[in-house]
């Protein structure tokens, strides 16, 4: 227990605790020191106990987004905060604040329960509501920055909490200021979103979905329901369940060119799959993978999974270093091919 006397609130840290379980790769791993955080009042005690004890410490969601080693060093904080806020009601938007233990998918279809759409695209991503700001998470046409108004934080460096802006924040694809620019500073406590009381800002724009909306609806409007049933659907056809199969989705992101790149790249590979993004063009990294061979190959005990390349597996057994091993034979073939570095997406650790 960690906390001073006549304190009520205490810190229980475990010592060589398992992380198998709470890494969605299902890899073997070993955390040295294992907390759970359940007020953000804790926070700051953590964070005094890891200094005093010149200790790292690694902040666990759903752990749907990690490369564990074996042996993970200092404490590793589960956070498991509760509560959901409705913080402004005003037609035709509503402000939701949600404390970063919820579950993401639990949060998304409740709010679309309540009649409050925009995040039904995110459905199903695995995870908890305090990640998904660190990358930003996308799908189908829309990423959690198109909804959030300000992300709750207790400031590891400051030793204070408080709130930033969705611009300080600093979202881009599949990254943020957690992510790159100060990765480990900021604990998210809280994230809130403001979204719709009517249902008509669909977001359409991803061909699959479209056309598995129209099937649900038939003769119907199209409702958030039906996108959210949709694209549970689409992933439960085309995505690995961690349950089932360890993964943590997307290897890697999929990588910009610029034009005149593109121009060179479409003449040798007429079927390439690409998107106009930012003057030039966003390549779907699964189709490289898929061009150079990979598409359901073994490696030692992981592999590629056969229905979207861009998905690397574990079969059981395998670790770290496979994976590793594995993405960076991927990686460079397709440099070898393409001239085009991949980058992971999920995080190493340590
Ligand atoms: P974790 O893996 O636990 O942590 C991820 C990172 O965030 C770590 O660096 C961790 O230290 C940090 N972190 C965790 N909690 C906090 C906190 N409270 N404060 C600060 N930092 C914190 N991603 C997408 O973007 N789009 C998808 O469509 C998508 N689909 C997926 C499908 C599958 C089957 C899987 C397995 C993964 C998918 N992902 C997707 C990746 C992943 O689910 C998301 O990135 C998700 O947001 C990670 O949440 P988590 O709680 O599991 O994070
Ligand atoms: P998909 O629909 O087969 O599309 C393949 C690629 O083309 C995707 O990478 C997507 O980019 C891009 N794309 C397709 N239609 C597009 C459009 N109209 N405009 C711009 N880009 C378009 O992909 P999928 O594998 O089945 O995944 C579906 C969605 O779920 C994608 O948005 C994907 O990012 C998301 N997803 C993410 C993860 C993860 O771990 N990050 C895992 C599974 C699925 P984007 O990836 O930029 O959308």
């Amino acid at each position: 227990m960690v906390g001073t006397t006549g304190q009520s609130l205490m810190l229980e840290v475990q010592k060589q605790v398992s992380l198998q379980a709470l890494n969605s790769f299902g890899f073997s791993s070993i955390a040295d020191s294992y907390t759970e955080i359940t007020e953000p009042s804790q926070l700051p005690l953590l964070i005094d106990y890891c200094q005093a004890h010149k200790l790292p410490w690694l902040l666990l969601g759903g752990g749907s987004n990690l490369v564990l080693s074996a042996h993970v060093p200092g404490v590793v904080a589960l956070i498991k905060l509760q509560g959901v806020d409705i913080t402004s009601l005003e037609p035709p938007y509503v402000r939701v604040r949600v404390a970063a233990g919820e579950p993401w998918h639990e949060t998304v279809s409740w709010l679309l329960s309540q009649g409050y759409y925009g995040l039904e695209n995110l459905a199903l991503i695995p995870g908890a509501v305090g990640a998904a700001p660190v990358q930003n998470i996308g799908a189908y046409g829309v990423e959690l920055k198109d909804r959030v108004t300000g992300v709750d934080v207790y400031d590891t460096l400051q030793g204070q909490f408080t709130r930033l802006s969705s611009a300080e924040c600093q979202f881009n694809y599949r990254d943020s200021l957690f992510k790159s620019v100060e990765p480990g500073r900021y604990i998210i406590t809280a994230v809130e979103f403001e979204l719709f009381t009517n249902p008509d800002h669909l977001v359409l724009n991803y061909q699959a979905l479209q056309k598995t909306c129209e099937v649900l609806a038939g003769s119907q409007v199209i409702t958030p329901r039906h996108v959210f049933d949709a694209v549970c659907q689409l992933r439960r056809n085309k995505l690995p369940d961690p349950a089932m199969l360890g993964n943590a989705g997307s290897f890697f992101k999929n990588p910009w060119v610029s034009q005149a790149k593109y121009q060179i790249l479409r003449q040798n590979f007429t079927d390439l799959v690409a998107y106009p993004d930012a003057g030039g063009y966003k390549l779907a990294a699964g189709w490289l993978i898929e061009a150079c061979g990979w598409k359901g190959k073994h490696y030692e005990k992981v592999g590629v999974y056969a229905k979207q390349s861009l998905v690397l597996v574990n079969y059981g057994g395998g670790d770290r270093e496979q994976i590793e091993s594995l993405a960076t034979q991927i990686s460079d073939s397709v440099h070898a091919v393409f001239g085009i570095w991949l980058e992971p997406e999920p995080r190493y650790y340590p």
